[in-house]
């Protein structure tokens, strides 16, 4: 009796995870579904030993063997449809047919409880250890510190776990008795189990609700149409980076870019063009530009360059760099070859600079860039009056201030 009630704790800390479990059915996360039965067959598995006393064991043992096998199989189909691997259906349920027949045989063709037992745990082990590899190899997938590993100490730990139980009764270091009377090392084996097996459903729980937050993290951080990072981003990046240089006195400078005549694409290829030539320019931007810089879309077709550490003449010819690889990449719309180009202003970071004062000086230069002909970089005017003047928009006006340039 007491052991039935310890396996109706462990089927209950088992199916805590469930209902956390079926709100995920409906955000289409790969394996939610395979989890969710995993974890009601698991439940089941382990209530049909629970109520073993009012069953024949013919009914609750194979119940029981027939759930847990087919759950643990799960585990590993819904896995690897988590991580977008080949699910491996065919071969997980020839495995288990096979299983399942062997229990049947070992039960009602001659009970064999030792074998039984083996076949079990050799099954969990073996399963356990290929989703714990899964789980390895695509851990770089799962940004979050700490649940790769949570997940594969629950799922490894379920591997190890079955894996002694095989050498124990595998090699008759303790006569096999049913798990309702157990033995010490039975006991063992049930008090393990019922911290790994709610564990390793709450791991699976962890490991879909913080890909979800990943993603939610990366839809904010970049842009969906171009992977540059997002205007909001660009922006905190661009405040945190002024910070920096107002306390240690760095270099910063912002490259404003703008494609030319973008509207002319969109007109004469349409709209899906349009979007395939901004994909087009962000890709050649950012193979342009040094892994360091960041590279954000402002908004449209205007995007911005964050150079750091990086000083007015370096930064024009890393700039230009940027002119000359878009012009010298060909962009091909419907078969047909299209020239593009971009103009950009360039600003540095001055004393006291707020990212709209700074941004607004690099806006000034990409308009002067613009009238002097497109497909081309220009330098904003430094000096306190000059920016004031330009934010004002009377950069037209305003006496010519120094540019900056190599040695400003
Ligand atoms: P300029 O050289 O003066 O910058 O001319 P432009 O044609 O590039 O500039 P304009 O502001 O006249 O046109 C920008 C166009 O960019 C208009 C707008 O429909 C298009 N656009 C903005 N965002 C997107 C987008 O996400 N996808 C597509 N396909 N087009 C976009
Ligand atoms: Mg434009
Ligand atoms: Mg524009």
């Amino acid at each position: 009796m007491t052991t039935s009630l310890f396996f109706l704790m462990w089927g209950l800390a088992t199916a805590l995870a469930l209902p956390l479990l079926l709100p995920f059915q409906a955000r289409g996360v790969g394996g939610v579904q395979a989890f969710i039965v995993a974890n009601a067959l698991a439940v089941l598995s382990l209530l049909s030993y629970a109520s073993a006393n009012f069953m024949a064991p013919g009914v609750y043992v194979m119940v029981s063997n027939a759930a847990w096998v087919c759950a643990v199989g799960l585990v590993y189909v819904g896995l690897r449809q988590f991580f977008g691997l080949r699910p491996h259906i065919a071969r997980t349920v020839g495995i288990n047919a096979a299983c399942l027949l062997a229990f049947a045989l070992m039960l009602y063709a001659k009970d064999n409880m030792g074998a039984r037992m083996v076949l079990f745990s050799a099954y969990t082990c073996v399963f356990m250890a290929m989703a714990g590899r899964v789980i390895f190899q695509q851990r770089k997938q799962i940004q979050t510190r700490g649940v790769a590993l949570y997940l594969m100490l629950a799922i490894f730990g379920l591997a190890a776990l079955h894996a002694v139980r095989v050498v124990i009764y595998g090699t008759g270091l303790e006569q096999p008795v049913s798990l309702l009377q157990p033995s010490p090392w039975g006991l063992f084996f049930i008090v393990c189990g019922s911290v790994t097996v709610p564990a390793l459903f709450l791991a699976l729980l962890l490991l879909i609700q913080t890909s979800l937050s990943e993603q939610m993290q990366a839809a904010l951080t970049f842009d969906s149409l171009t992977r540059a990072y997002s205007r909001r981003s660009i922006l905190d990046e661009l405040e945190h980076e002024l910070q920096r240089c107002s306390r240690t006195d760095g270099q910063l400078a912002v490259l404003v870019l703008d494609i030319d005549h973008f509207k002319s694409i969109n007109d004469r290829y349409g709209h899906a063009a349009g979007d395939t030539a901004l994909r087009h320019y962000a890709h050649v931007v950012q193979n342009a530009v040094r892994g360091s810089d960041r590279f954000g879309r402002l908004g449209g077709e205007e995007f911005v360059l964050l150079m750091y550490d990086c000083d007015p003449a370096r930064a024009l010819i890393h700039a230009q760099r940027v002119c000359d690889a878009l012009r010298d990449t060909p962009l091909y719309l419907q078969g047909a070859e299209v020239q593009m180009t971009t103009s950009g202003g360039l600003a540095s970071y001055q004393a006291g600079d707020s990212a709209d004062v700074i941004l607004a000086r690099a806006d000034v230069a990409l308009y002067r860039a613009k009238e002097q002909g497109r497909d081309r970089v220009e330098m904003a005017f430094s000096g306190r009056g000059a920016v004031r003047a330009q934010v004002a928009g009377l950069a037209a006006n305003a006496p010519l201030a120094a540019q900056e340039a190599a040695g400003d």
